[in-house]
């Protein structure tokens, strides 16, 4: 059985980091014991490789880690290039779920494509997994994908928060002749514009095209977002002329703020992607933090009877039968009744009612509201056992907010309901389909070398995590030491 040992800085939860000295003990088949200062921290099962850290980026969600639900303390950091003993270079996509480690299981979500929201999944350095600040990981084996050799360290650090932006836009779906806007890009805004650009690229190549809008407050942001692609950009400032409202097709908020959420609903005409999860109320909804987790929309409710097959539902549903949970208190029209299980009630009631269930998934594909109140309650209903959130609708599936609601609280659902404006948001994204996209195009190579303003020998995470979090800095990566150097 390999055994390695190493020292790492814990990240605690009164933010500092501490040195903590770490015993990794087990193999792939038999499962892993994770020993901290001499005591056993974790226990993992099969299906872990041992690779070591190269390079690790910092991100908003390491920042704001105090802030997670999850244990402390740990070795953070997850967006991770690591090394095999024969020095081949990997990332590391960071959901520990059944698909990902490989190990057979009736996992209802990893077997229908939703291993990202695999209810058992440990993350990698979010969530016990001991992360890539320290120098040797865990990696879940069917999640080590080969970095292409064209692709250099530069951009494949940031792979992890590409992929996010890439998965955002193919959410989105930019049409011909759109013009798609990111409000306030930074850190994973500016990679939205680059993917934005990069997703671009290709669409001209098949004659179609939309244009790239970059909004900020940083006026420093402009000529970077510029570099990166966007064919436009926005100053806000007190002093430049407002934009008018609905000016953009689609408007990615990662901003990271409640304000910016009220912003993109205005300047959107057909949809507003949510990106930030900055765990505030906003619009009048206090669960939009939990809303990006579980990848959900915010549509209307059509109450006509849709044309065959083009029903919200049925595009959500995984299932034969929709399990539409009618939480409004409007009949449910008779069509609906026929297409699909709707069951009626409050949301705690209907979230273990589905939590119940024997087949599928333990959740309502679609809940239909007529509050804001109603729609938070739809995203979290109630706290389970153990201080887990139980939620009402599944992963990906959509809140539908009904004609007749009363919205006067929330100027999202009021924009829902009186010009069908969809909120849809989005978390993890395919870590294949962002290394394809990075070897084929030269120019979206060249991300980490826009992005990054700041780079520190691993032994210096205090300081590096103290810039990361300052003005100055954009995106900071840590290096770890060579192989053999140690
Ligand atoms: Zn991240
Ligand atoms: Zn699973």
């Amino acid at each position: 059985m390999p055994t390695i040992e190493f020292d790492a800085l814990d990240y605690l939860a009164d933010q500092r980091f501490a040195a903590a000295h770490y015993l990794l003990d087990g193999d792939e088949t038999r499962g892993w014991q994770v020993h901290r200062d001499g005591n056993l921290a974790l226990e993992l099962g099969p299906g872990y490789r041992l690779l070591r850290t190269r390079q690790c980026g910092i991100c908003s969600t390491d920042l704001a880690r105090h802030f997670l639900p999850f244990p402390l303390p740990q070795v953070i950091g997850h967006e991770v290039i690591a090394t095999d003993n024969e020095g081949h270079r990997y990332v590391v996509e960071i959901n520990a779920s059944h698909e990902a480690r490989g190990v057979a299981s009736e996992c209802a979500f990893c077997s229908v494509g939703l291993a990202t929201h695999c209810p058992e999944r440990l993350v990698l350095g979010i969530h016990d997994l001991p992360g890539g600040f320290g120098p040797w990981i865990l990696a879940p084996v069917e999640s080590c994908l080969a970095i292409p050799d064209n692709v250099p360290d530069s951009a494949a650090v940031l792979v992890e928060p590409f992929a996010a932006a890439l998965h955002g836009v193919k959410t989105i779906a930019p049409r011909a002749g759109e013009c798609v806007a990111v409000l306030g890009p930074r850190r994973l805004g500016m990679l939205v514009v680059a993917a934005l650009a990069g997703v671009r690229t290709r669409e001209q190549l098949d004659g179609r095209d939309f244009a790239i809008a970059a909004i900020a407050r940083d006026p420093a942001m402009l000529p970077l977002a510029t570099s990166f692609g966007a064919t436009e950009t926005h100053h806000l400032s007190p002093e430049a002329p407002a934009l008018a409202d609905q000016s953009f097709d689609v408007v990615v908020d990662t901003t990271g703020n409640p304000d910016g959420l009220t912003t993109a609903v205005r300047l959107a005409r057909r949809e507003v992607h949510l990106k930030s999860t900055h765990g505030q109320p906003a619009c009048g909804l206090a669960h939009l933090t939990e809303l990006v987790v579980d990848e959900l929309s915010i549509e209307p409710f059509s109450a006509q009877q849709p044309e065959t097959g083009t029903g919200a539902w049925q595009r959500l549903t995984t299932g034969v039968r929709p399990r539409i949970a009618w939480l409004a208190s409007q009949e449910p029209p008779p069509w609906l009744m026929e297409q699909a299980d709707v069951q009626r009630g409050v949301a705690p009631a209907l979230a273990d009612h589905y939590a119940s269930m024997s087949h599928g998934l333990p959740r309502a594909d679609v809940a239909v509201v007529d509050s804001a109140a109603q729609a938070d309650a739809a995203i979290r209903p109630q706290r389970g056992k153990g201080g887990n959130e139980l939620a009402l609708v599944r992963p990906r599936g959509a809140v539908l907010v009904h004609p007749s609601a009363s919205v006067a609280d929330s100027v999202l659902l009021e924009a829902v309901v009186a010009r069908g404006l969809r909120l849809t948001s989005s978390r993890c994204g395919d870590f294949q389909a962002a290394l394809d996209l990075l070897a084929t195009d030269s120019e979206l190579r060249r991300i980490g070398e826009r992005l990054v303003t700041h780079h520190f020998p691993a032994s210096d995470l205090k300081e590096a995590f103290a810039v990361a979090g300052s003005r100055a800095c954009v995106k900071a990566v840590i290096t770890h030491r060579e192989a053999g150097n140690s």
